[in-house]
């Protein structure tokens, strides 16, 4: 790839020559933290080919750093910080970059992410930059074909009459594949190039993208599918911001109809499309159903996509060539050409809250994306976030309903086990009703799903003789035991230690029992109830990569399990058609410790479990048990309404000011000396923002008061909704110099208050 370098020369003025008072610079972010943009000087003829956005190489530090021209405060950058170095105390821009420049949409994107987040623009340009060596020239095999010529005067031989033969067909080859086929060495070949009869040609590695097919026809759309479509393609054709909630129950075909979106943008020459799921969620059933619907496999973005696979992507989304996008969060930074239209989906699920680097929420940012972008977004769930309903209720969202499953499926029909008077035998964690209705299950040939949101054999390993509990040693938290792997872990910091005889504090053998249920446990009274019943565990343990959930899921979905154990990861999207039986083995689990969101989000996930069930022509049952069936949760859940429970948890926000009818900031300090780290919450409990409207409380040990070997401190800021709080919290931070050792984070509508 060409790349255009530049050399200032001796005849040329400019940055770095004390005679020069003044010349051309450009601004430009580099994806490092604590810099911002820097100025950099540019050689006076070359001024004009700098535009924003354009990828160049220039000096840092002693080596060679890759940033983007960034725009000037005038042009919607942010504003210059500090004092303008001198133009002669400059550096000069080494090379532009034979790449794309980076939009104006995504740079005023960035921008916005870094004010809002407060984070430093670098690391937020870092998500939108590849590795460099994706960058840098795709490499390129050589190939060879035959010219078609007969110059004359060149000397024939069998091994090039058999080499001419094998490329006859016109295909470019390799050499080494023509030197098989044509029984010769590889020298013959390239001394074909030389003659004229043979041509040689550089190809890139990288294959195109296949195009999406919009001609291939979706199912026929039942009413409410079709208005719903309807809606969404009308404002996919006029273009435009246009924001939407899908909320139809599991099940309805939400994914049929935000497909009527997408096909809708890809009639548009070059239009692109992303779709944002939780990266859990990227399964092989999703991508077998768009490319069922549209003919070829979308382009997948997710943290186990290789670096080979990752260049190819980052240069066809920028070059426009990639037309449909399927990716975890990240891809929200991804530097589309002409995006048209944004979905996000299962947008209620909390894996779209980033919690480290930058603290983003990839489903609110998506909606600022598509502002930016100008384009229609639909967010979908069967389960809101109590967010989005205000959104739609207050008439900023679009609100499409579907009310109906797809077919003769109906909703599973919802138990509650009150554990208190039905409760499990000793030592086990299905009570006798479940019990049965597994049996049931298994004697009808239908398949089970027992969820449990735990991992590992138990959260707890005690010591029976003198009380003592395993923890990890550098975070407050238990070790899970993995008995599979025949490990204690921690789920903080992933410290492994083996399973030890003894109580490290007493010394007592055969001492240490196991306390409480994983799903590992489960999996061993399952076993042993029913010895005959094809059981599998499904966790982020079990399945490591894509194709070992592929696998899994292929597995349920075919009928070669009968009971299935999982955690969250089961809650995902799949669509089993001989499930009909969900057991829920503790429903209390979410709720207790709760925090914010505690009973949305337990909601949320009993809701997604059950819609597992009963996806076909059978009807599905599920069974919450519970020691506290009365709770507001757990009565939802049974009534089915969902909108009365959802109703009731927003009229209690709104009383107590809190998110959205409020904002909600974390400060989290951190270090490894636990005095300078209180030391600094206190000098920033000193300055504390004194304002109507805003309150700010700690610092208080965080619930996880060791992470790492470092100790935490929390502090929050609740204010009301119209406080500005970004240059409030800025304000405040700058007023403190925190104590050496001491990291300050910053979480604007904190998700986890861990
Ligand atoms: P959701 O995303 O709302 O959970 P899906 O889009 O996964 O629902 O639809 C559930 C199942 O019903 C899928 O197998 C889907 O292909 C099927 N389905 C939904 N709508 C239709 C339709 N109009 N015609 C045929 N099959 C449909
Ligand atoms: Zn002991
Ligand atoms: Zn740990």
């Amino acid at each position: 790839m060409k790349q255009r370098t530049f050399d200032l020369g001796d005849n040329e003025p400019g940055p770095r020559d004390p005679q020069v008072q003044e010349g051309p610079r450009v601004r430009v972010l580099l994806p490092v933290p604590a810099l911002g943009v820097l100025d950099y000087g540019v050689p006076k003829h070359l001024a004009g080919e700098f535009e924003p956005g354009a990828v160049v190489e220039v000096p840092l530090a002693g080596r060679t750093a890759t940033g983007v021209v960034w725009d000037s405060a005038e042009d919607g950058g942010p504003a210059e910080s500090g004092k303008k170095l001198p133009y002669a105390k400059l550096r000069a821009v080494e090379a532009v970059l034979d790449l794309p420049p980076m939009r104006r949409d995504l740079r005023r994107f960035i921008d916005w992410v870094s004010a809002y987040t407060l984070s430093a623009p670098g690391p937020v340009l870092r998500m939108s930059l590849p590795a460099s060596a994706a960058l840098q020239a795709v490499p390129v095999k050589r190939h060879y074909r035959t010219t078609g010529a007969t110059p004359e005067g060149v000397r024939m031989t069998p091994a090039r009459d058999a080499v001419l033969k094998v490329l006859s067909d016109g295909k470019p080859r390799m050499a080494p594949e023509i030197a098989a086929l044509a029984g010769v060495s590889d020298s013959v070949v390239r001394s074909l190039e030389k003659t004229g009869l043979v041509q040689g040609m550089d190809i890139s590695v990288d294959l195109p993208y296949p195009q999406p097919d919009t001609s291939l026809e979706g199912p026929t759309l039942s009413g409410e599918q079709s208005a719903a479509a309807r809606a969404i393609r009308d404002k996919v054709w006029e273009g435009g911001f246009a924001p939407f909630l899908l909320d139809g129950i599991t099940g309805s075909g939400k994914t049929e109809v935000y497909f009527e979106g997408l096909a809708e943008a890809l009639k548009t020459k070059g239009a692109q499309v992303l779709v944002l799921v939780p990266e859990i969620a990227l399964t092989s059933q999703w991508l077998d159903r768009f490319e069922a619907r549209f003919g070829v496999a979308p382009v997948v973005w997710h943290s186990e996509v290789g670096q080979a696979e990752r260049r190819r992507a980052w240069r066809a989304v920028a070059s426009g060539e990639a037309r449909v996008v399927v990716g975890a969060r990240s891809a929200l930074f991804l530097p589309f050409k002409h995006l048209a239209f944004i979905t996000v989906d299962e947008e209620h699920d909390p894996s779209f809250k980033q919690e480290e680097g930058v603290m983003y929420h990839a489903r609110d940012m998506a909606i600022v994306r598509a502002k930016l972008a100008e384009c229609p977004i639909v967010l979908a769930s069967a389960t809101p976030s109590l967010e989005t309903l205000v959104n739609a209720d207050e008439g900023r969202f679009e609100k499409l309903v579907l009310r109906e499953r797809h077919g003769n499926a109906v909703l599973p029909e919802m138990r509650a086990i009150d554990m208190r008077s039905e409760p499990p035998d000793a030592g086990t964690w299905l009570s006798p009703i479940l019990v049965r209705e597994i049996e049931a299950a298994l004697a009808a040939g239908e398949q089970t799903m027992l969820f449990l949101n735990r991992r590992g054999y138990a959260p707890l390993t005690l010591c029976r003789t003198c009380g003592f509990r395993i923890e990890c040693p550098s975070c407050s938290a238990w070790l899970v035991e993995h008995r599979f792997r025949r490990e204690l872990q921690c789920h903080h910091c992933g410290h492994v230690e083996p399973i030890p005889g003894a109580c490290p504090e007493c010394k007592s053998e055969e001492s240490l029992v196991a306390c409480g249920p994983g799903v590992e446990r489960l999996f061993e009274e399952v076993n042993h109830r029913f010895p005959t019943a094809r059981t599998s565990v499904m966790t982020s343990d079990t399945m490591m990569s894509p194709s070992a959930t592929a696998q899994m899921v292929g597995q349920i979905a075919s009928g070669h399990l009968d009971i299935v154990i999982g955690t969250q990861i089961v809650t995902k999207g799949y669509h089993f058609p001989n499930l009909t039986l969900v057991g829920v083995v503790d429903a209390d689990l979410g709720l207790r410790g709760g925090d914010l969101r505690a009973g949305e989000r337990t909601y949320q996930q009993m809701v997604q479990v059950a819609g597992r069930a009963g996806r076909a022509e059978k009807p599905g049952r599920v069974f919450l048990q519970s020691y506290e069936p009365e709770h507001p949760v757990v009565q939802a859940l049974l009534s089915g309404d969902g909108d009365a429970f959802m109703a009731a948890e927003k009229e209690a926000r709104a009383r107590h000011h809190m998110p959205p009818f409020g904002r909600l900031v974390g400060v989290i300090l951190s270090g490894p000396d636990m005095k300078d780290v209180l030391d600094t919450g206190r000098m920033l409990a000193a300055k504390a923002p004194i304002e109507h409207g805003v309150a700010v409380v700690g610092p208080a040990p965080a619930p996880m008061a060791r992470v790492r070997g470092h100790h935490r401190f929390r502090m929050l800021v609740h204010t009301k909704k119209e406080v500005r709080v970004q240059k409030l919290i800025y304000e405040w931070l700058m007023a403190v110099k925190p104590k050496k050792g001491v990291r300050i984070k910053v979480d604007i509508d904190p998700y986890s208050f861990m």
